[in-house]
């Protein structure tokens, strides 16, 4: 028999072989070539980007007074890896910054050898919060250390509720986030006073709520609000004149900061400035002296620096003559000491605006001249007045306006659940990336 006739019959031997072992019968691929026979590819299922076929996955809680070295160590991983971690993590997620009470996933994985039944630690999953993570990789000789995130799906929320009791109250009354308390007090420190509030007032807001696995995680953009306190209306309109900078505006374009008057008086001099320790000229002691002194003819009228009520208004015991306590937004308190006498009307319980006469500069109680002591205090802890942080607080500017007044309209439309000409709006628009719908570009005032 000749080779080559040899050589075919073997060939044809082996790629029946073939056929048998890829699970067809090499003839009926024969028959038809484009029916190929397709392979299932089965996807992991990845958890943290981890995949987690043959792993033992545990959770736990980093232990106070626990170290990660304890940890890790504890699942056997050495000392020497835990140095090598340590090292690893430095620019990526220091190990100091991991706390107790958070959350950690293990991945152990199980094998057989001569030795016998083995189990290693491959990853330890740190939960920074409830959605970022940091996964500490051990794989064969590797150290890792990854940052990562759990995907986040944002819901956009309008809600409007009547306060009965509290912002608080409302909020845990309505199963609302609890952040965006938080929020409202922040966007509105300088104009509501939270300790003010009273029942009946109400409040709306358009926010974004995150989500992950459909658990509630947090809140993210608020996209504007309207609170109603003490018959007045304030919305919050977000927008950022300044590059990059978000905040929140009244609708006719007054910003929701406020600031106080820099002083209550028009005064000739400062006579005595705020001090921890000061002699006293009456008592002869040195104390503190948590005011400052506005040396100012006897009469000379006194107004509130800000909005606010009046807490306190009588003889003052402890040396301060006939003195006013005014308390405003953002748990700030104002004093005026040594008073002559207070304008008409104003007693505990008045509401004052900003600019308001309250008084007139006397000499009264512990005095040596006619002038006023002002004071303020915040979160009940006197500070310097000359001192007072005083924030930014100009109006819309003209240029801005156009556009911050569309944004507007389409936010008030959301908060009354009404049909929002041009869409919702985004960030981009709030930041100028992008023209927000309806509006035409301002011509630049420049002449060229
Ligand atoms: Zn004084």
């Amino acid at each position: 028999m000749s080779i080559m006739k040899f050589a075919k019959i073997f060939t044809a031997a082996a790629l029946l072989a073939l056929g048998v072992a890829c699970g067809g019968n090499p003839t009926e691929n024969e028959g038809n070539n484009n029916d190929t026979q397709s392979v299932e590819v089965v996807e992991p299922t990845l958890l943290y980007g981890i995949d987690i076929e043959g792993y033992t996955i545990e959770n736990d809680t980093v232990r106070m007074g626990e170290t990660v070295g304890g940890i890790l160590g504890r699942r056997g991983i050495s000392a020497v890896m835990v140095d090598r971690l340590d090292k690893a993590a430095k620019e990526v997620f220091p190990l100091r910054q991991i706390r107790a009470d958070n959350a950690y996933t293990t991945f152990t994985r199980s094998y057989t050898d001569s030795l016998g039944e083995h189990s290693v630690v491959d990853y330890v999953v740190y939960h920074r919060n409830a959605i970022d993570y940091v996964v500490f990789g051990f794989v064969g000789d590797s150290v890792t250390v990854e940052c990562g995130a759990r995907p986040v799906d944002i819901v956009r929320n309008t809600c409007r509720a009547t306060i009965n009791s509290s912002l608080w109250g409302t909020i845990m009354e309505k199963d609302l986030p609890y952040a965006l308390a938080a929020e409202f007090e922040d966007i509105y420190q300088w104009t509501v006073d939270f300790f003010g509030i009273q029942p009946g007032d109400s409040f709306a807001v358009i926010y974004d709520e995150k989500f992950v696995d459909s658990t509630s995680v947090g809140i993210g953009r608020i996209w504007g609000a309207e609170f109603n306190h003490n018959g007045k209306q304030y919305y919050a309109i977000p927008y950022a004149q300044e590059e990059g900078k978000l905040r929140y505006w009244e609708a006719n374009g007054e910003s929701l900061r406020k600031q106080f008057l820099k002083a209550p008086l028009k005064y000739t001099r400062i006579s005595s400035k705020f001090s921890k320790s000061r002699f006293h000229p009456v008592h002869k002691v040195y104390r503190p002296h948590h005011g400052v002194d506005y040396a100012a003819p006897s009469g000379t009228p006194v107004h509130s620096v800000a909005d606010g009520t009046v807490v306190f208004a009588g003889w003052d015991r402890g040396g301060g003559g006939n003195t006013l306590k005014i308390k405003h937004a953002g748990n700030l308190e104002t004093g005026y000491l040594h008073l002559k006498g207070f304008a008409k009307g104003i007693k505990v319980g008045s509401r004052v605006s900003q600019g308001q006469l309250i008084g007139y500069v006397g000499s009264t109680g512990s005095s040596t001249g006619p002038h006023l002591d002002y004071r303020i205090k915040k979160n009940g802890t006197p500070i310097d007045p000359l001192k007072m942080p005083q924030e930014p607080a100009e109006p819309i500017a003209e240029a801005h306006k156009a556009r911050f007044e569309a944004i507007r309209d389409r936010v008030i439309a959301e908060l009354n659940g009404q049909e929002v000409a041009g869409g919702v709006i985004s960030d981009d628009e709030i930041f100028g990336k992008k023209e927000s719908a309806e509006v035409a570009p301002t011509p630049s005032t420049e002449t060229k």
